[in-house]
């Protein structure tokens, strides 16, 4: 990365958009699961904006933001408030969006890294997702169903300085949504958009702390790797601009993954020139302090702190704790737990549960009785080396004699082996281990 950047330092913050999995819109009954639907199927005359409707907000949505705000160490407001940001665009289609400016639900939350560097999240806020606009034919058509589906935004600061970090965070973010059941975060399905902005400034700028002037963002992406890419190719872009001594314009920009080239949008707006002010429709929400502690007893134990347990009570290994924290992976936790409290050892069990599926759908019992069957085997294997080393170093002439090339030594030492395990151990791989070992 240092040779795209040149001479310069990356200034890089996220906005990741989630749909929060709801069973109805933000600020309507309508149904919030869109995603196989067809166009305008899913509308209601609040979603429409039509005169007169009124919204009311989704406590579903409001309670998982917060439970994502609690898991990132952010502070929940105990003030709360809706506002009205306005633009005109065609998917918009009150001409604003209900969403949170000033007393965003979460404030100043932070994740660590892998690297140990913290991420810092400036807000978690709630808003309504527009419609979807489709440009065919010269034509714009619009689908009303994603428009009004509750929508958390959640915002860093300027805080990474490579793309690892950033693309690391924003996964981060999503295990967190799936494993809280906030979201089902599939970029695929537009349930997660990130939006980064990025701008360079002088390794001076950066010693003084010092915020280069301008940012672009770059709206919409579904994937990680195009975020990576989009990212690259905007760092080169802005990166030209600066070496003839110009400024980036602040702009929004989209990426073009096919040609692999960011492109102008609008440019971007001041935050006045949204004319926010407050929701007339609905009241301030306010939260005791009471409200906030009982939510922070609902949220489960986060994959972080299940690392670490897993590592001081169980000793697991990295690789394993790796796995076992995925979202995806909470049952195995479950099972482990259950068979390590059996008295099997958490080690073997996780390693059994993690590669290979036949022993996942077996019940407690049937587990216990494969693993005693697997591990009986495995002790037979290391008594009998044990047994083949004792009878090799107690007949150190004779082991001599073979080496010397008599051959028909080994049956004598084979007879040793089986007169010393008691006739139990199996002629053949006994042999195989005396020519081992020899
Ligand atoms: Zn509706």
């Amino acid at each position: 990365m240092t040779d795209l950047l040149g001479n310069y330092k990356l200034v890089l913050g996220l906005e990741i958009h989630i749909h929060v999995n709801t069973k109805q819109k933000m600020f309507c009954g309508c149904d919030a699961n869109i995603y196989d639907a067809e166009p305008n199927t899913h509308t209601c005359p609040t979603c429409l904006g039509l005169p007169g409707a009124l919204p009311v907000p989704n406590y579903e949505a409001v309670k998982k933001t917060q439970l994502l705000g609690l898991a990132t160490d952010c502070q929940l407001n105990t003030n709360s408030k809706f506002d009205r940001k306005h633009y005109f665009y065609p998917d918009l289609s009150k001409g604003y969006q209900i969403s949170q400016y000033k007393e965003p639900l979460c404030e100043h939350g932070k994740i660590v890294l892998s690297s140990g560097r913290i991420a810092e999240i400036e807000r978690i806020h709630l808003e309504e997702d527009t419609a979807k606009s489709k440009h065919e034919n010269g034509k714009t058509l619009i689908d009303f169903n994603k428009g009004g589906m509750p929508l958390m935004e959640l915002v860093t600061t300027p805080c990474f300085s490579n793309i690892d970090d950033a693309v690391e965070f924003a996964k981060m973010v999503r295990d967190l949504a799936r494993y809280l059941n906030i979201s089902e975060a599939d970029m695929e399905k537009g349930q997660m958009r990130i939006e980064p902005n990025i701008s360079l400034r002088t390794a001076e700028m950066e010693r003084l702390d010092e915020l280069p002037p301008y940012k672009v963002e770059i709206k919409n992406i579904n994937s990680f790797r195009f975020m990576e890419k989009a990212v690259k190719c905007e760092i080169v872009r802005q990166r030209g601009i600066l070496e003839t001594g110009l400024t980036p314009e602040q702009q929004n920009r989209g990426y073009d993954e096919n040609k692999n080239v960011t492109v102008a949008q609008r440019s971007k707006e001041e935050a006045h020139d949204y004319r926010y002010f407050p929701e007339p429709d609905i009241p301030p929400m306010i939260f005791s302090e009471q409200y906030i502690e009982d939510i922070k007893k609902q949220l489960p134990e986060l994959p972080a702190e299940l690392a670490v347990r897993l590592a001081t009570k169980y000793q697991l290994k990295e690789t394993q704790i790796f796995e076992l924290i995925k979202s995806e992976n909470k049952d195995l936790v479950q099972k482990l737990e259950e068979l390590a409290s059996h008295n099997l050892d958490p080690v073997k069990v996780a390693n059994l549960l993690l590669n290979k599926l036949e022993y996942r759908n077996l019940s407690t019992e049937a587990f216990i009785q494969q693993y005693n069957k697997d591990n009986e085997t495995m002790d037979d294997a290391d008594m009998l080396t044990q047994a083949v080393k004792k009878i090799l170093a107690a007949n150190t002439e004779i082991v001599d004699q073979y080496k010397n090339g008599k051959e028909s030594v080994l049956n004598f030492l084979l007879g040793q082996v089986m007169r010393e395990t008691k006739g139990k151990a199996n002629p053949e791989i006994t042999m195989q281990l005396i020519k081992e070992l020899i």
